[in-house]
């Protein structure tokens, strides 16, 4: 089934500035997809953009801000970038992040809820959608989940 990812993104950005506005987080959607479908199954692409927003949420501080960027690259690619300014995650953590049950800098996240699990669903639904995750991240700048995912541009003349 052909998804429309500019709404499925809005969409789940929509439903995490409800979620955070309880902490003041601002979650700025600036997704620029205009007729780009994705194949694939819907629920698991909502829920990966889910788990890397209301990560971005949670490990921000109180007032901060969220951004959602999703651009085109060449014809058949789109790059996602999820970014908070939040404490970042300690560079010995990094490589194991998407791992099942990690959850980095113990001590730091003891008082934030998660059993370490999102990261590696996330990781699980961009490989089934033959696509690739990464993660950059420092005390200064905070932490960007890419997502890179294969997507399609239908012709003008074929209706999806
Ligand atoms: P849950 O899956 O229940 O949300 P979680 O957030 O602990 O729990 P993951 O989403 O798998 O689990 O993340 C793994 C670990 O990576 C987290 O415990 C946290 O230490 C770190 N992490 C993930 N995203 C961020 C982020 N945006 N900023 C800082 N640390 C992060």
């Amino acid at each position: 089934q052909p998804i429309a990812l500019q709404r499925l993104i809005g969409e789940v950005a929509d439903r995490m500035q409800i979620k955070a506005g309880a902490k003041e987080v601002t979650v700025i959607n600036r997704a620029e997809l205009d007729s780009v479908f994705l194949m694939g199954h819907s629920d698991s692409i909502r829920q990966l953009f889910y788990i890397l927003l209301d990560n971005a949420v949670k490990y921000s501080e109180q007032g901060g801000k969220v951004e959602i960027e999703a651009l085109l690259e060449g014809t058949n690619r789109v790059v996602c970038s999820v970014h908070d300014y939040g404490n970042g995650i300690p560079e010995e953590d990094l490589p194991y992040v998407f791992e099942r049950f990690y959850r980095a800098d113990k001590a730091r996240s003891r008082n934030v809820e998660g059993t370490g699990l999102g990261l590696a669903i996330a990781n699980q639904i961009v490989k089934m959608h033959k696509g690739q995750i990464s993660v950059k991240s420092s005390k200064e700048q905070g932490t960007r989940f890419i997502v890179v995912l294969p997507v399609i541009q239908p012709r003008g003349d074929i209706r999806l």
